[in-house]
C-alpha cells in the first residue's frame, strides 16, 4: 500500500543550517492523504496558533500529493501551508508548473522549512544532496533573476524553482512566491520566505513515481481524459475557453451579468472590459499557451509585446488580475495592465491583494482621506494607469504611502481611519478575489466564511455566473457552499488543480487515488475527510484569535451600486445573517461559529 508516496519528509532548519529526513507513517498518510492534508496536520501540530507569522516560529510546509508526477492530468500543483501574515491564521496556497513533480521525483512528499537564516540564502535539493547557500548578490533581484541564478549555479536544466523578489524581502504582507511561469499568490508566502532570509529554493529529482495497481490506474486516467475531453467539446465549456484564451475568457459574460467589480465595488459593469479581457490579449498580443506538467488544458498564456513601457513578456494577466488591476481600478489600458502584471511577477506580489490595495487607496484619495499626489505629477485617481504603476513600485519598496499599503487594506484602513474600513475590501485581512458579494449569494457566504479570508477557491462561481442557479437566491446556498468547501478541501489533498473540479466528479478523483495508493476510499468518506480538514483549520484559527466575529463582510457589500440591475435583489444584512446562521447550523457549529463537541466527535477530532 501507498506505493505512490515517497513516505519521507525533508526538514530544513535555516537557523543552524541543518537538514534531516523523517519517515511518514501509515496512519499519517491514511488520515491526511497528502497536499493540504499533510500541511494542515503538520502546521497545527508544530506551529503555535499565536505565533507571529513573520517570526521564527512560523514554518512552511511544501507538500505534494499521491498523484503528483503520475500520468493523471491536472495534478501538477504544489501546496504550501503556513501561517498567513495577512490573516494570522492557517493558509494553504498553490502554484502549478513543474515544481511539484520535481519535489516528488526528489524523493520527498513534504519539505518543511523552519528557523531563520542569519543572511540571505537559497536552498537546492538535488540528487547530489541538500545545500544551503549564501547569496548576498541576489538581494534586491527580481524573482525571475533569482530563479535564473539558482538554475545557473547548479548547472542542471532539470532544476525547478521558486523565489521571492523585492516585496518578499521587504515583507510586504501579500508578497507572493514565483515559480517559473506560475506563482503562490495568496496569503503572503513570499513575506514568510523573506522573514526567514530565504530567497529561493531549487529542486531536481530522478526518483521513479510508482502506483499500486497499474492497470486500474491506467483505466482511471483514461476515464478522466474522456471526462475532460467531453467537457471541453461542449459549446460553453469553461475549460475549453481557458484552453483557447486563458482564464480571462469569462470577463465579458461576468460584465453582461452586471457582476464585474468595478471602481472599488462602486459599480457592477465596466465599459472598458472588452479592451482587457482574455480575447483582447489573445487577439492583440503575440500569445503562446503554456501548460503545467501533463495538462491538456494549458490555460496559461504567455504574452510578449513591444509597448510604451518597452519590450514586455509575462504570463497573463489572469482573470483575477484583469479585475484587480483592471476594472477595480477603472483601468482599461491593456499595455499598462501587462506592465503591472509583470511588476507583480518581478517584485513577487499577489496581483489580487495589490490591486485591491491600490483601488482602496484611489477611493481614499477621492474622499480626501489621503493626498492624491504621488509625486512627479502622478495623480492617484481611478483610471490613471500611471498611478497603478507608480504605486506598485512604492509598495514593493515600502516608500511613502506604499509603506502603509504593504501591510494590506485591513491595517491601512486602521491607520487612515475616517471610515475607510467600510470600503476596505477584505475579510480576515485577505483582500477580495474578483467577485461581487452584492450580486452573488454564494460568494457573499464564501468570502465571509473561508478559512483563508476573502477567497474564491471554494465557491460555487460557475453555477451562479452561468445562471444554473439564481445569483440572488438564499435557499439552499449555505448547503451548496459547505459542500464545495468540503469537496475542494478533499481534492486539495491530492493537490489537484482547482479547475479539475469544474468537470470531474468526486468519484473519479477517488478512483485515481485508490488505484495509485492501493487504498479503499469511498467518495462519501473522502468528502468527510475534506470536512474534517475544514474544521481543523477552523479550530486553529479560533485558537489564533480569529473568532466568528470575523465571518463578516465590509459595509460596501451592503450598499447598492449605482448601476445595480433593477430586476435583481441587492444583498441585505438580514439575508446575509440568515445565510450565515444556516451555514453554521449545517456545519454543526454554534451561533458564534464554534464547532460543537458533537460535530468534532463525528469528525474524529
Ligand atoms: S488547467 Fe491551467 S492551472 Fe490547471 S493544471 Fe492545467 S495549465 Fe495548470
Amino acid at each position: 500500500m501507498f506505493e505512490c508516496y515517497n513516505r519521507r519528509l525533508l526538514r530544513i532548519n535555516l537557523s543552524d543550517r541543518t537538514h534531516s529526513v523523517e519517515p511518514l507513517d501509515d496512519d499519517f498518510i491514511r488520515d491526511y492523504v497528502g497536499g493540504m492534508g499533510f500541511g494542515t496536520q503538520l502546521l497545527t501540530t508544530e506551529v503555535p496558533a499565536t505565533a507571529d507569522p513573520l517570526g521564527p516560529q512560523n514554518k512552511l510546509f511544501v507538500c505534494v500529493g499521491p498523484l503528483t508526477g503520475t500520468l493523471a492530468p491536472l495534478f501538477a500543483q504544489t501546496c504550501i501551508v503556513m501561517k498567513s501574515p495577512l490573516t494570522s491564521g492557517i493558509i494553504n496556497t498553490y502554484a502549478g508548473g513543474h515544481l511539484g513533480v520535481a519535489i516528488k521525483q526528489s524523493g520527498y512528499d513534504v519539505i518543511a522549512i523552519e528557523g531563520v537564516a542569519s543572511d540571505l540564502v537559497y536552498v537546492t535539493i538535488t540528487p547530489d544532496g541538500v545545500r544551503i547557500v549564501d547569496c548576498p548578490e541576489l538581494r534586491g533581484k527580481t524573482a525571475r533573476e533569482a530563479e535564473a541564478a539558482v538554475k545557473a549555479a547548479t548547472g542542471r536544466d532539470d532544476l525547478h524553482t521558486m523565489a521571492i523578489g523585492l516585496a518578499g524581502e521587504n515583507k510586504v504582507r501579500y508578497a507572493s512566491l514565483s515559480s517559473e511561469t506560475r506563482a503562490f499568490g495568496r496569503g503572503g508566502a513570499g513575506a514568510v520566505f523573506g522573514s526567514k532570509n530565504l530567497k529561493a529554493i531549487g529542486v531536481a529529482g530522478i526518483e521513479d513515481v510508482r502506483v499500486a495497481d497499474p492497470p486500474a490506474f491506467e483505466a482511471a486516467v483514461a476515464a478522466i481524459y474522456r471526462t475532460l475531453r467531453d467537457d471541453m467539446a461542449r459549446p460553453w465549456s469553461l475549460l475549453a475557453g481557458f484552453s483557447n484564451v486563458g482564464t480571462g475568457v469569462g470577463m465579458q459574460l461576468v460584465n453582461e451579468k452586471s457582476a464585474l467589480a468595478t471602481r472599488n465595488h462602486q459599480l457592477t459593469h465596466f465599459e472598458g472590459a472588452s479592451r482587457i479581457d482574455g480575447a483582447a490579449y489573445r487577439e492583440n498580443f503575440p500569445t503562446r499557451p503554456v501548460a503545467c506538467f501533463g495538462c491538456l488544458v494549458h490555460c496559461g498564456m504567455l504574452h510578449k509585446a513591444s509597448t510604451r513601457f518597452g519590450e514586455l513578456w509575462t504570463r497573463g494577466p489572469e482573470y483575477e488580475t484583469m479585475y484587480s488591476l483592471g476594472s477595480l481600478c477603472f483601468n482599461d489600458d491593456p499595455e499598462a495592465l501587462m506592465k503591472a502584471n509583470l511588476q507583480c511577477e518581478d517584485h513577487g506580489m499577489d496581483t489580487l491583494s495589490a490591486g485591491v490595495n491600490i483601488a482602496f487607496a484611489m477611493e481614499c484619495a477621492e474622499r480626501g482621506i489621503i493626498p492624491a499626489d504621488l509625486g512627479d505629477g502622478v495623480k492617484l485617481e481611478f483610471g490613471n494607469a500611471d498611478a497603478i504603476i507608480r504605486l506598485l513600485e512604492m509598495i514593493a519598496h515600502r516608500q511613502g504611502i506604499g509603506e502603509v499599503l504593504a501591510e494590506g487594506t485591513r491595517r491601512a484602513a486602521q491607520v487612515w481611519d475616517q471610515g475607510a474600513e467600510e470600503f476596505a475590501l477584505q475579510v480576515k485581512g485577505t483582500e477580495f478575489a474578483a467577485w461581487m458579494p452584492q450580486r452573488m449569494r454564494g460568494i457573499a457566504l464564501t468570502f465571509a466564511t473561508s478559512n483563508r479570508g476573502a477567497c474564491h477557491k471554494r465557491a460555487p462561481i460557475g453555477l451562479e455566473i452561468s445562471g444554473q442557479i439564481p445569483m440572488d437566491q438564499i435557499e439552499g446556498r449555505a448547503a451548496l457552499v459547505k459542500d464545495i468547501q468540503d469537496k475542494v478541501n478533499a481534492i486539495f489533498t491530492l493537490v489537484s488543480c482547482r479547475f479539475a473540479e469544474f468537470a470531474v466528479p468526486l468519484e473519479q478523483f477517488v478512483d485515481l487515488l485508490n488505484a495509485a495508493a492501493g487504498t479503499d476510499w469511498t467518495a462519501e468518506r473522502f468528502l468527510w475527510m475534506g470536512e474534517r480538514l475544514w474544521n481543523m483549520e477552523r479550530l486553529y484559527n479560533l485558537a489564533a484569535g480569529i473568532s466568528g466575529e470575523e465571518d463578516r463582510l465590509p459595509e460596501r457589500c451592503f450598499e447598492v451600486p449605482a448601476d445595480f440591475p433593477a430586476d435583481q435583489k441587492p444583498l441585505t444584512r438580514e439575508d446575509f445573517n440568515a445565510l450565515l446562521q444556516d451555514y453554521y447550523r449545517l456545519r454543526g457549529w454554534n451561533e458564534h461559529g464554534v464547532p460543537t463537541a458533537e460535530r468534532l466527535k463525528m469528525l474524529e477530532l
